[in-house]
């Protein structure tokens, strides 16, 4: 695995919550982009080298909306970058990870996304991802 690609945080508001990283951060989200596949809505915020993204989810079906319903807002996964997700994936699972993403799906950011069960990495939601090549 390479750098963490980025942190994602669990918002109820997106509007709300990308005025107060706007504030935080002092530079305004990058991109915005809807996952319908996960049901979120998303946003990027660049800090130096590393990248913030805030999902909302987009109905009460949403796994980001269930995650705020247990838990309350905050920090929801942490995203690795991968050079190649699918040898990364296989990896995994001979380690003994349980894998929510069998096979790499399309996520926001033009990436490859997979999840790792949080309960076999001690409570963290792993994400994987490869930049797709333009
Ligand atoms: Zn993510």
């Amino acid at each position: 695995m390479n750098k963490i690609e980025h942190i994602g945080i669990a918002v109820k508001n997106l509007e709300a919550s990308n005025k107060l990283f706007t504030s935080l951060l002092g530079a305004a989200p990058y991109k915005m982009e809807a996952v319908e596949s996960e049901g979120v809505q998303t946003s990027f915020f660049k800090v130096g080298p590393n990248k913030i993204e805030l999902l909302e989810g987009l109905s009460t079906e949403s796994p980001i909306s269930k995650f705020i319903e247990k838990k309350g807002e905050g920090i929801h996964h942490i995203a690795f970058e991968v050079e190649n997700i699918e040898e990364e994936i296989l990896r995994l699972k001979k380690e003994g990870f349980t894998m929510i993403h069998e096979k790499a799906k399309k996520g926001a950011d033009n990436k490859l996304i997979a999840f790792l069960h949080p309960k076999s990495s001690n409570g963290v939601l792993i994400e994987l991802c490869q930049e797709i090549e333009k």
